[in-house]
């Protein structure tokens, strides 16, 4: 029960990583917000904790908008009594070469990944500090927080950003014993690579198989993908570390594809 009578809110955990670190983070005792764009998958993720004896609800949260985040940061906080962990995950892919990318295409991916980590955790760190209690939070960076592939400059832009404001919470919250990671995981069978695969087949006109072997897969030492459950548990070790000397830190979860 690592993380027992603590809260903590995970964003984007109707589907895929998120999910995964909300019902392990439930079976090691936390109580968890579900906050998603998508209320109906986040209240099946925390139907299924409460079916399992957890205690979890789900939050509507677009965690590009403003009020939205406040909002369901302090009903959070109300309802399952104050926040201590915070998991700022949601995201998504959208590919395309920079020569022929559309400026709104750049500006959304930019707004969910670091808009939404900015927002998220302004609103978190108010309550850990009027708290009291400490409180970590961890960013779901990528393996593309560190390297470069083509197609992917706003993602690969907006996953090098969050290291540098963890390394800035980590720095402000040590006084009040708020850590900071980011975990930066290789891939991982979700919905958001699913939906890659096709498309970076179709633009760089090879198959689908060779998307897989030659391009993910092929710096890895064993050809294998990382797992949802690999993920999670790596965010868990992070999420409830005990004192500030894992902070500003970043893990890297991907079968060696990225050793730095
Ligand atoms: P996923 O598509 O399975 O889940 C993403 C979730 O985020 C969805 O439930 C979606 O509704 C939610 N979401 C999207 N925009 C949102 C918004 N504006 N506000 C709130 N919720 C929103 O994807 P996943 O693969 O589980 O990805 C989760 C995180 O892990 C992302 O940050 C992604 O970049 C990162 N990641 C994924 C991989 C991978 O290979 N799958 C690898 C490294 C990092």
């Amino acid at each position: 029960m690592r993380m027992r009578d603590k809260v903590a809110i995970v964003t984007g955990a109707a589907s895929g990583i998120g999910r995964g670190i909300a019902l392990a983070f439930a079976r090691e005792g936390a109580r968890v917000a579900i906050a998603d764009l998508n209320l109906e998958g986040a209240e099946a993720v925390a139907g299924e904790i409460r079916d399992t004896g957890g205690e979890a609800i789900g939050v509507a949260m677009d965690v590009t908008d403003e009020a939205q985040v406040e909002a369901g940061v302090e009903r959070v906080a109300s309802e399952l009594g104050g926040v201590h962990v915070l998991v700022s995950n949601a995201g998504v892919q959208m590919i395309g070469p920079l020569h022929e990318m559309p400026f709104a295409t750049w500006k959304k991916m930019l707004a969910i990944h670091l808009d939404g980590a900015f927002l998220t955790t302004s609103a978190c760190l108010k309550r850990m500090y009027a708290q009291n209690e400490g409180g970590s939070i961890i960013y779901m960076g990528s393996v593309h927080s560190k390297v470069a592939s083509p197609l992917k400059a706003p993602y690969v832009t907006a996953k090098h950003g969050l290291l540098g404001l963890c390394r800035v919470v980590a720095k402000e919250g040590a006084a009040h014993g708020v850590r900071a990671n980011v975990v930066c995981p290789g891939f991982v069978r979700t919905p958001l690579v699913d939906k890659q695969i096709p498309e970076q087949a179709e633009e760089l006109g090879i198959s689908e198989e060779a998307v897989v072997k030659t391009m993910m897969l092929k710096d890895t030492v064993d050809g294998e993908f990382t797992t949802i459950d690999d993920v999670a548990e790596a965010t868990l070790f992070l999420a409830a570390h005990p004192s500030n000397a894992l902070t500003g830190q970043s893990l890297i979860v991907s079968h060696g594809w990225c050793m730095e």
